[in-house]
């Protein structure tokens, strides 16, 4: 029988309503376990790790990450893959972010919850669960795993985790994966596509546990009063910035926009520039508006999510000297951006 880790952080997918508040709140495990019986019947070995105290996901932090990172490090050879149960807020960075702490992944580690908890009539959270952990076992031919890297499993599409995104707060399809197909759409059948990523090779599992919050991330918008950016610039707390720019990656010309910009990046700062566009890539240069983010050493960040971008950043400035991380910022690592 193939065995699965499931590993429980909190999310909807475990609440219920709390009555004195009319909030929803987390419980532990076993409540989703009672509510999904079927979890007996699926000729899957399924064991369990669970938070210590299960939280929504607007609660994960980068130590949230680690230990996450740290039990599948530790089960990795005793299991076939790991699902793991998480919010679905913050499930895109998550999944990001140990896409890249994970390296030389050959096994599944897939990300599923709900919109509606796992006690309600309408709920979602069932077929999520039971598909993700059939996902998470699935072998092809040659007795491989099908998935060997970080994904998403939500309503019927795997998402590549580093590719994905959140795109509603109420739908039950509430992810997209807006410059990459999804890996699988499961049907009567589940139909694996081919485009798996490319550093996928039965590697050894190196896992990365430097994580830098010494980052920023801003969003552009017309008529933005630059004054308040100096902080988010600030070289003595910040190392790197991602910035959400206009279209293929354009700004207004602002001279002290400009100057703010240039001053960080001769102080040795990263810039990153990726677009507010739901999908495309920034093409630095293409527009008057943009030529002066080519001149001025601002990396672009291709077709990368924002998620990607945030903690590819945080990734990599806790592991990689500056003048590394801006060189391995631009390179395709784990099929997060299109070259
Ligand atoms: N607020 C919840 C969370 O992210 C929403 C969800 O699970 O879908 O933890």
């Amino acid at each position: 029988m193939p065995k699965v880790l499931i590993i429980y952080t909190g999310g909807t997918i475990g609440m219920i309503t709390d009555v004195e508040t009319g909030s929803l709140t987390s419980v532990d495990f076993d409540v989703i376990d009672k509510h999904v019986p079927e979890l007996k019947r699926l000729n899957i070995e399924i064991d369990t790790h669970c938070f210590a105290k299960p939280v929504d996901s607007s609660e994960i932090n980068s130590e949230h990450w680690i230990q996450i990172a740290d039990v599948i490090e530790s089960n990795y050879d005793q299991y076939d893959g790991f699902v793991i149960l998480h919010g679905s807020d913050t499930m895109s960075y998550t999944a990001s972010a140990l896409s890249f702490m994970l390296e030389g992944l050959s096994k599944p580690v897939l990300l599923t919850g709900s919109q509606l908890p796992i006690g309600t009539i309408r709920t979602d959270g069932k077929e999520n669960i039971i598909t993700a952990l059939q996902i998470a076992c699935d072998k092809d031919a040659s007795g491989k795993p099908r998935i060997q890297e970080v994904a998403i499993y939500f309503e019927y599409y795997l998402y590549r985790g580093n590719r994905s995104t959140k795109d509603s707060a109420n739908l039950f399809k509430a992810f997209r994966s807006p410059n990459l197909a999804p890996l699988a759409v499961a049907g009567v059948d589940i139909d694996y596509k081919s485009h798996r990523h490319s550093e996928e090779v039965a590697g050894n599992l190196t896992i990365h546990r430097g994580v830098s919050n010494r980052i920023a991330l801003i969003k552009l918008f017309p008529g933005m009063n630059m004054q308040i950016l100096s902080s988010a610039f600030d070289r003595e707390h910040v190392d790197g910035i991602v910035m959400e720019t206009f279209g293929s990656g354009n700004a207004p010309t602002d001279e002290y926009f400009q100057e703010l910009c240039t001053n960080f990046t001769a102080e040795g700062g990263l810039i990153l520039n990726i677009t507010q566009c739901a999908s495309g890539k920034v093409q630095q240069g293409k527009y008057a508006t943009s030529e002066f983010f080519a001149q001025a050493g601002i990396i672009s960040g291709a077709d990368m999510t924002t998620e990607a971008a945030v903690t590819k950043m945080m990734h990599l400035l806790g592991n990689y000297s500056i003048d590394a991380v801006r060189s391995l910022m631009r390179e395709n690592l784990r099929g997060e951006l299109t070259d």
